[in-house]
């Protein structure tokens, strides 16, 4: 894997198109091939992964939780944590009773 200011670095200079992607892979000491694939955006695995399944980080004084009645910084994680359980356990019911109903018929 290539560091992230390496490829920012090949980003830049092919930007400014003042280099062959030749002259940049020497200067930047990475193949040719690969300042090609990035050139060609075939490599947009060095963008920052942004997890937007992470609840923000908590802000402001804990509060009394609407869901569990606890004294949490929103959102909950115990409600959140609950709520996925739950989810998992009619997801476990419901594939039962299809099991079941594929057994009788
Ligand atoms: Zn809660």
């Amino acid at each position: 894997m290539i560091a992230p200011e390496i490829v920012l670095e090949i980003r830049r200079h092919l930007a400014e198109a003042k280099l062959s992607q030749r002259q940049i892979a020497r200067l930047t000491g990475i193949s040719r091939a690969t300042v090609g694939a990035i050139a060609s955006g075939r490599r947009p695995d060095y963008e920052p992964r942004v997890r937007d399944d992470e609840p923000e980080r908590p802000q402001g004084p804990a509060v009394r939780c609407p869901g569990c009645g606890g004294r949490v910084y929103l959102p909950c994680r115990l409600c959140r944590v609950r709520a996925i359980k739950r989810r998992e356990r009619e997801r476990q019911k419901h594939l039962a009773r299809f099991v079941a109903s594929c057994a009788r018929s």
